[in-house]
């Protein structure tokens, strides 16, 4: 049943993977070689920056046409690995922005942090249906980026696993029939430490995520609970959500991937294994479904489902995600601009653990004047000028 051919489902033909050696990316090149691989698609570009050697693998695999790398320096060895391939190798951020803008049919936004929103607005004038895993797009550059998108008349279908389960909570039912949208969190690796113990924790212990494998940045921000503060905004745009109907509750289990609750009473939950790949293989097929092969969820085995309310005074990430939307203008921006260097400097060991949100809401207080961003330029204006204060409140 696992490895049924899915002769019966219309796939998009052409597909693009920004971000394919990332996390993301590898679930997806998994997810497309279950669905058929390069007998049923046409890959036009996978991009990546510092894997030379997986990227052309998974190129030669998968059959690209285009395999970029954002790092110029790994230009050379992209070049040689592809040699007598007829894969195109080419380099640097202009030429990223080339390939994604190549026509394709679906395209996988899975950069990591502000460096994928150009490549995936130019994916999407350029007419591909966008993956989007890539949740800077819409906590930086929300309003922009639905703007941009609906001109172009292409869809956006959410990858992240909250919102994925959402998505699929709300197909069929009218906007207005919503209540709230409730987010679920697993709580990270510190959910049951004290503010004290969080003072002195390391990158590697805030690296470890008991129910989900990711990239180390995601997984950081996930013990912060900013990845959460960061979904929580993402949800407002991709679902037109006032920021009082967004609900985040902690469920360490991570098999409710979250719910949707409605003016009747009826609450609709999504639940699965965490794993990437059911998510990817939604966004890959919707409005209908592919058969993938992962682990199934067994109801009986996960036994106990467990929910309680997130701590704010431990995990302030929260409510700074919520000031950031009653705020409006480049808050998002300036939050996730500020929470990205705060996150480095933690990584680098340059700063504890609690300091990240310090530093992100005193940036936000800083920068509450920064208007709307309307432009490319603008967001990235927002971005610099965030990292700027962000980093001499660190020196
Ligand atoms: P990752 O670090 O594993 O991979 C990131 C990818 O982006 C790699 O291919 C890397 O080469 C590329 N990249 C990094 N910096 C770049 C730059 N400056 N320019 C161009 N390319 C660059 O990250 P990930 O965990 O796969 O996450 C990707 C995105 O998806 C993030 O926005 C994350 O928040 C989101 N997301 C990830 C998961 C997950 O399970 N990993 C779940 C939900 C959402
Ligand atoms: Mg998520």
């Amino acid at each position: 049943m696992l490895n049924t051919l899915h002769s019966d489902v219309t796939l998009p033909r052409r597909i693009s993977v920004l971000g394919a050696t990332g996390s993301i990316g590898v679930s997806t090149l998994d997810v497309l070689q279950q669905a058929g691989g390069r007998e049923r698609f046409d890959v036009v570009a996978l991009t990546g920056m510092g894997n030379a050697a997986l990227l052309a693998e998974q190129a030669k695999a998968i059959g690209a046409r285009i395999a970029v790398t954002a790092d110029e320096a790994n230009l050379g060895e992209l070049t040689e690995r592809l040699a007598g391939s007829g894969i195109q190798a080419a380099a640097g951020r202009q030429a990223l922005i080339d390939a994604a803008s190549e026509p394709a049919d679906w395209v996988m936004a899975g950069i990591v942090g502000l460096a994928g929103l150009a490549p995936t607005m130019a994916a999407a004038r350029a007419g591909a249906t966008v993956a989007l895993a890539n949740k800077e797009c819409m906590v930086s550059a929300g309003d922009l980026f639905l703007r941009e998108t609906a001109k172009a008349g292409v869809t956006v279908v959410p990858v992240d696993s909250e919102h994925s389960a959402i998505h699929q909570c709300l197909s069929a039912e009218p906007d207005h029939t919503v209540e709230r949208v409730i987010i679920t969190a697993s709580g990270g690796p510190f959910r049951t430490f004290t503010r004290d113990a969080m003072e002195g924790v390391t990158p590697d212990q805030a690296a470890g995520h008991p129910k989900w494998s990711m990239g180390r940045k995601i997984s950081i921000d996930s013990a912060s609970m900013f990845n959460k503060g960061l979904e929580m905004i993402e949800a407002r745009h991709l679902f037109h959500l006032a920021p009082a109907q967004i609900e985040v509750v902690v469920h360490p289990q991570s098999i409710v991937h979250s719910a949707v609750s409605f003016t009747d009473g009826s609450m609709i939950a999504q639940l699965g294994m965490p794993d990437m790949r059911t998510p990817i293989a939604y966004a890959l097929a919707h409005p209908s479904r592919i058969a993938v092969n992962v682990e199934r969820l067994d109801l009986i085995k996960a036994g106990r489902l467990e929910f309680e309310a997130p701590d704010e005074a431990r995990f302030p990430a929260l409510r700074l995600a919520r000031e950031a939307m009653a705020h409006g203008r480049a808050a998002g921006a300036v939050l996730n601009g500020a929470k990205e260097v705060a996150l480095e400097a933690f990584m680098a060991r340059r700063i504890g653990f609690l300091a990240m949100a310090d530093i992100v809401e005193r940036v936000m207080a800083q920068l509450a004047h920064l208007p709307a961003p309307q432009t490319l330029d603008d967001v990235h204006a927002a971005d610099a000028e965030a990292r700027a204060r962000a980093s001499a409140i660190i020196a």
